[in-house]
């Protein structure tokens, strides 16, 4: 795979980074001035809880109701969010209906017991249905006054709907004529039956439901009925009969008449649910590992169904797409939670409730006020209506967009609910991109069929016709079409088409694939490694599950979530309002990491300028070589073959990139400004195709034979270890000169014109001293060369430093910081020879490496901390054991990552430098790490 000038195969992405003590300037002009004084390898581990003396070892389950209750919030981890929180709100004295929570560590113990439950459960949870009867005066099994149950699940983190739920459990051919006789409702009695054999069928038993379906269409024609509502109490019982006979059918036993029997069987299905295919997909999306397994929650039921007073519903306490402080759900008359759930009817609004009953909507504003007082966050809440009578079910800190997340933290300090500090906490750092580009409109992307899933590479939508090549893609843009550019991966020299292609879509390839990088870096929306697709761009075709698409076809891709889905989806532009700026001056007030960014164009500079970047911490100065005539002075200096045959062509690239430079000086505004010099190895600017082959030879005046013998002559086994980053200028000395030249000549015209600039050199892929010291040397030689031909006397104060990419520069990191003065952490590169991992191949094993729990991330997206992170401590340690004034910053992809700023911040970087669009992104993370790190520390 071609690596990708843009190093794309190497994973460049577009950031950028500055001068160390410009960052520090600006990071301390932030900060109104204030020193930042940092710790070397200062360690910010959250200091371990104190022990929850409720817990008790060995016990298995935990009561809630008005008698007693035995669980509480802070214990999440072993009684599962839901089991918590139950806990807590019938403590606060929410109408709660009693129940029991049976722990995530007795679903460990029962897989760790070869998937059996644990000896002695069923004995508490005998005696912890005694107390339910107790509390409610009903009996498990009567056929007076029946108690049914719900049995669900509920881990620590919220898997919604990943997992089983079963209701109306108790009921058998006794206790329903019970049901029926106490509630004087025989209809509503035998719903909940036929509810309960098909829930129990389907779920615990595996009975297909379709099965079950047929038999209530039966029904529903026999009694001219449309909706299930419509059936009368006789068509009830009926249905109760025949789907215990579909019961039968297919489980060859009857129905198990034994309440305590179906109650065994539940909780085990819902503890068996934790491995099913769905929870176990839904963890690795999510990255969700480490976890016990299940709690189940035992509670008494409450009908929703038991008439035209009765009704289900759930609700947030605040917009989750918006964050507008406003009740926002869905409710159903004389139904149960599952109607809701399933759509087969279409619930109402909750602004409608007051037609329906006005007390009831009354009540859930109030609990709404008091949730949130209680819990200071918005909550996401189930509640059943019980003739006129309002239960709560379930109360969780409710899910939001990165929109919403902003403006409800934003409300919240402003209604002093919760300080500012709290808010920062509060954002997910990464949602903040989601306001930044234009996203899906979540109601339409509802209706659309999802065709793949590939690796989230930059976020976005993007709409288009498919595009199978960079020309085409260029081709068909200019005529005005939208396109998207559908390769198996990119290489350098697509940049052009998937530069006008609306977005990116590959199948192959992780996300620092060149596709990933660069479109990262331009903001351009786009999906990497689906590895379902099947693209063959002779033919003009994608083929996915069998389905066949051409040209013409239409797809849209949501560069946020790597989903890749048929047709157009329509867009909304993001709104960038006062809330997402007054989130950037929080976290810049608390803040202690400068912000640069990765970028090699003015307008890149500009637009991470307008973030808030404040430097460009990696300015990859190949990307530089491709546009229009660049590329041909550049292969004609790779085929040459003296060294002034090279320096000729040299010059002919000089005037290009002392513009480029000072176009950056220019857009930065006097802010620092790393520029690294070549990185890539030559063959990447090379063509490997004949005809391109030709066409060079063509232009150049030279036999093709010459171009196919320097082109074979720049083969390597494995370029990413071989003649590439400083390698490259020790052979080729002119190259250096040539840029180190472009630097120094545009920052003397820009200070000549009164534009400050403050440029820092950076030498890469160093691995020893030596290697740093000679070229440091040369650097040094030319500027003081071209200061003299230009009759510049003042200072030139252009830091010379090197990237840390190299394990062996780590190792050595005290021996090379005696010749650098700053160090960058090119942590692509130090991920890929640490670990020995091929960043463009990691596509191919990385699934089943985190299908299995080997890594707990992608380590080029997340830094590995334990192992890479080591030698990153290493390195800061030593070089600032020699100079303690090092710059230390960090431009692998990994300065844009949450996660791994929280890890820079701790390990004393003085700034991370990232794409231009995690700018914001960084700033927020930056503040979070310092805000985490001092409570740590307290
Ligand atoms: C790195 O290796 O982390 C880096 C920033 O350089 P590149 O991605 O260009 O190899
Ligand atoms: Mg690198």
């Amino acid at each position: 795979m071609a690596k990708g000038v843009v190093k794309g195969g190497k994973g460049s992405s577009p950031k950028a980074r500055t001068s160390a003590s410009a960052v520090q300037h600006a990071a301390g002009s932030a900060k109104g001035g204030k020193k930042v004084i940092k710790k070397v390898a200062r360690k910010a581990e959250p200091a371990s809880p104190a022990p929850n003396l409720r817990i008790k070892p060995g016990k298995m389950v935990y009561y809630f109701g008005r008698t007693m209750t035995e669980g509480a919030a802070d214990m999440k981890t072993l009684l599962g969010g839901k089991g918590a929180n139950l806990a807590d709100m019938t403590s606060i004295g929410l109408p709660v209906p009693p129940g029991f929570t049976i722990t995530t560590d007795t679903c460990a113990n029962y897989y760790r017991n070869g998937q059996r439950l644990p000896h002695g459960l069923m004995n508490e949870v005998h005696k912890n249905i005694a107390l339910i009867e107790k509390e409610t005066g009903k009996k498990f099994g009567d056929n007076g006054h029946p108690l049914l149950v719900s049995v669900r699940s509920g881990a620590a983190l919220s898997m919604p709907g990943m997992m089983d739920t079963i209701l109306n459990l108790g009921l058998t051919d006794q206790s329903v004529v019970g049901l029926a006789n106490s509630t004087g409702n025989a209809r509503f009695a035998y719903d909940s039956y036929r509810r309960l054999i098909q829930m129990f069928g389907d779920v615990v038993m595996g009975v297909d439901h379709h099965h079950f379906e047929e038999s209530f269409t039966k029904i529903k024609g026999k009694y001219g009925a449309t909706a299930d509502t419509d059936v009368p109490e006789q068509g009830m019982i009926e249905l109760c009969e025949a789907y215990k006979a579909v019961y039968q059918k297919y489980k060859g036993e009857v129905f198990p008449q034994n309440p305590f029997k179906q109650l065994e069987l539940a909780i085990e299905a819902v503890f068996k649910s934790w491995n099913g295919d769905r929870a176990v997909s839904y963890r690795r999306i999510q990255g969700i590992q480490g976890l016990n397994g299940t709690a189940v929650n035992v509670q008494t039921m409450v009908y929703g169904n038991m008439g035209d007073d009765s009704g289900t519903g759930v609700a947030f306490t605040r917009n989750p797409a918006t964050g507008e402080n406003a009740f926002y759900g869905e409710y159903l008359v004389n139904a149960q939670g599952e109607d809701v759930v399933a759509g087969i009817r279409t619930p109402l609004g909750v602004d409608q409730m007051p037609k329906w009953n006005k007390e009831v909507y009354k009540q859930l504003l109030e609990i709404k006020t008091k949730l949130e007082k209680h819990y200071k966050d918005m909550q996401d809440i189930e509640f059943t209506i019980e003739r006129g009578k309002l239960y709560m079910l379930q109360t969780r800190t409710g899910k939001r967009s990165g929109v919403g997340s902003v403006r409800v933290a934003c409300d919240m300090v402003r209604e002093r609910m919760i300080d500012e500090k709290t808010a920062i906490l509060r954002i997910p750092a990464g949602d903040l991109t989601q306001l930044l580009l234009p996203s899906f409109d979540p109601a339409k992307k509802k209706t659309v069929t999802v065709l793949t899933r590939g690796i989230p590479a930059s976020p976005g939508a993007a709409v288009g016709k498919l595009a199978f090549t960079a020309e085409e893609a260029v081709e068909r843009s200019h005529k005005g079409e939208k396109v998207l550019l559908v390769r198996e991966f990119t290489s350098p020299e697509d940049v052009e088409g998937m530069h006008t292609a609306a977005g990116i879509l590959t199948s192959t390839g992780g996300r620092t694939s060149h596709a990933a990088v660069v479109a990262c870096g331009w903001g351009k929306c786009c999906v990497v490694g689906a590895g379902e697709l099947a693209i063959d761009a002779k033919a003009g075709t994608m083929t996915v599950k069998g389905r066949k698409f051409g040209r013409e076809d239409v797809i849209s891709i949501d560069g946020a979530t790597g989903e890749v889905m048929e047709g157009s989806i329509a867009t909304v532009e993001p709104k960038l309002g006062g809330d997402f700026a007054q989130v950037m001056k929080w976290s810049d007030k608390y803040r202690t990491l400068g912000i640069r960014t990765n970028a090699d164009t003015p307008e890149d500079a500009e637009r991470a300028r307008g973030f808030g970047a404040e430097g460009i911490g990696l300015c990859r100065t190949e990307h530089m070589f491709f546009e229009g005539d660049r590329i041909r002075a550049m292969r004609e200096m790779i085929l040459s073959e003296t060294k002034e045959a090279r320096v000729k062509a040299l010059a002919k690239l000089l005037p290009y990139q002392r513009d480029d430079f000072a176009g950056l000086f220019k857009a930065m505004k006097g802010m620092p400004v790393t520029i690294r010099l070549i990185d890539p190895p030559l063959h990447e600017f090379v063509p490997h195709e004949e005809k391109q082959q030709a066409e060079l030879a063509k232009i150049m005046g030279i036999p093709l034979a010459k171009v196919q013998s320097r082109v074979k002559s720049l083969h390597e086994a494995n370029p990413m270890l071989g003649h590439r980053g400083c390698r490259l200028v020790v052979t080729y000395p002119e190259i250096l000169e040539m840029q180190v030249r472009a630097i120094t000549e545009a920052t003397i015209d820009c200070i000549r014109s009164n534009i400050k600039a403050m440029p820092e050199i950076m030498i890469p892929l160093v691995g020893t001293k030596k290697e740093l010291e000679a070229l440091r040397l040369e650097t040094e030689q030319v500027i003081a060369k071209v200061k003299e031909e230009q009759d510049y006397k003042p200072r030139l104060d252009i830091k010379i430093g090197t990237m840390i990419e190299v394990p062996r520069a780590a190792v050595t990191a005290d021996q090379i910081a005696e010749k650098a003065d700053f160090f960058s952490f090119g942590t692509n590169d130090l991920t890929q020879m640490t670990f020995g991992f091929s960043r463009d191949d990691i596509g191919t094993f990385l699934p089943d490496y985190i299908g299995r729990e080997i890594l707990p991330a992608d380590p080029f997206q997340t830094l590995d901390t334990v192992g890479v992170g080591r030698l990153i401590e290493m390195g800061v340690t030593k070089g600032r054991g020699v100079k303690p004034d090092l710059k230390v910053g960090i431009c692998g992809e990994h300065g844009g990552d949450p996660k791994s700023i929280y890890f820079c911040h701790n390990v004393g970087m003085d700034y991370v430098s990232c794409s231009p669009f995690r700018v914001p992104i960084a700033r927020l993370a930056a503040a979070q790490a310092a805000l985490l790190a001092d409570k740590a520390s307290k």
